[in-house]
């Protein structure tokens, strides 16, 4: 299980980086022994991201994960220092980050933040296509048109028809997530929408680094969050051009899926139709373009629940610059976590200029999402 790292174990220096075991300490071989033969592995990306040697795809029950391509590894480490399921030595990276930690000693489970609201997009038709208040499109587009990013990671999906893959069976194709770099508010509002299914996001980075982007926004879940803080706050033996990575939205994550979920979802509903899709309580929701609406018992998809998202701790993208999710606001309204300096700016420019509007949450609000982090807290545990 993903754990916090003892400080001796990976040799913490206080208030400075973090030392990892880096050249020719481990290769792919002990990652693949303490993470995917552990089926801890959440798919984040991360090694894939950082070394060419490393590939994503379907492994052994359809299940997605790592594979070394090559004949020979040259051991250099970087694949099992990133990997967020290796060891995660939160405390360090809390303070590289966010200049403080959490107060642990109070039993903490949102992590550090400077500010929270209720946050809705100004824009029609951002919040036409968003999944709640549209709030993290609309705070990349803001962030775009300031500058302070010049393209973002966003995850979108094919939901063009399939030629002659129409109807029941067309489900493996249709909602599969896939990165996307956009540097247009057209194309950020593709990524609008949540896709209930694993991706390897991470990667996309790579994608923006490669297409010459030198300011570099990604939106992810918090697994994915970890991945990108870690190659972030780690002594970098090699220039991966981290760098380049200015802005960080983390997404609430209870669980994701594999794509079986797609294929059971073919099976009660044509996926060309679907809309959207939601969880509201104990319900997984189906949304048609006509208006309607299926739900089906979160019970009953929860043998599609990813492997490793079983002993995932982070509800609330905790190292995220900003954090955003659907819990604690009203319909139509996404719940949002400033948790850096940049993020707040970016918030709070977002609001001065128009992007978006905020109210202020209810402290029941606050203490609905605290909860639920505990609760995933305490499954994994
Ligand atoms: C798998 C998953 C589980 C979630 N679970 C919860 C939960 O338990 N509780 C809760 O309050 N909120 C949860 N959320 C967050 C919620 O669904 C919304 O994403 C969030 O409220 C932002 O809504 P928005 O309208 O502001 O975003 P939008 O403006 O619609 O933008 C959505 C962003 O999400 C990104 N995205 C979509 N799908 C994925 C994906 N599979 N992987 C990575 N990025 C993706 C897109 O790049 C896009 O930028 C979850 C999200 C995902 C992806
Ligand atoms: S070359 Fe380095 S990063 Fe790539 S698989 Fe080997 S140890 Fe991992
Ligand atoms: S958790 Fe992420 S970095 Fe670790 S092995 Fe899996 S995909 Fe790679
Ligand atoms: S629960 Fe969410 S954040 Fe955690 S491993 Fe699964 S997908 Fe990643």
């Amino acid at each position: 299980m993903a754990r916090e790292a003892d400080p001796g174990e990976v040799g913490i220096e206080e208030r400075k980086y973090v030392r990892l075991p880096t050249f020719m300490e481990r290769g792919f071989v002990d990652l693949q022994n303490e993470v995917t033969a552990k089926r801890i592995c959440c798919v984040c990306g991360t090694c894939a991201a950082f070394c060419d040697k490393i590939t994503i795809n379907e492994g052994e029950g359809g299940r997605k994960e790592p594979r070394f391509i090559e004949n020979y590894d040259t051991v250099c480490g970087l694949c099992y220092a990133f990997c967020p399921r290796t060891f995660l030595p939160l405390p360090e990276i809390e303070r590289r980050i966010f200049g403080e930690e959490r107060k642990r000693a109070e039993g903490d489970t949102l992590g550090v933040y400077r500010s929270y609201y209720t946050v809705r997009s100004k824009k029609a038709d951002i919040i036409e296509k968003g999944q709640d208040g549209g709030a993290v499109t609309s705070l990349l587009a803001y962030a775009l048109d300031e500058g302070i990013i010049d393209c973002a990671v966003v995850t979108t999906s094919d939901n063009k028809p399939l030629q002659g893959l129409r109807g029941r069976g067309a489900g493996p194709h249709k909602w599969k997530p896939i990165t996307k770099v956009a540097r247009t508010y057209e194309e950020l509002k593709e990524g609008a929408g949540t896709k209930y299914t694993i991706y390897p996001c991470v990667v996309g980075v790579k994608e923006a680094m490669e297409e010459g982007c030198n300011a570099i926004g990604f939106v992810g879940l918090p697994c994915q969050v970890q991945g990108l803080r870690k190659v972030q706050t780690a002594e970098q033996p090699y220039d991966v051009g981290i760098e380049k990575v200015r802005l960080v939205i983390g997404l609430f994550c209870m669980e994701n899926f594999t794509e079986a979920l797609l294929d059971f979802v073919a099976s009660v509903k044509d996926l060309d139709e679907v809309n959207k899709f939601d969880i509201k309580g104990e319900e997984f929701l189906i949304y048609g373009y006509g208006g309607d609406r299926q739900a089906i018992r979160l019970d009953e998809v929860k043998e599609y629940i990813s492997e490793g998202c079983l002993v995932c701790m982070d509800f609330t993208a905790e190292l995220a610059d900003i954090s955003v999710g659907s819990v604690s606001s009203e319909e139509g309204w996404s719940t949002v976590f400033a948790r850096t300096e940049r993020g707040e700016e970016v918030v709070k420019g977002a609001l001065e200029k128009g992007y978006i509007e905020a109210k202020e949450m209810e402290i029941e609000g606050l203490k609905s999402i605290r909860r639920l982090a505990k609760n995933k807290r305490i499954r994994a545990a």
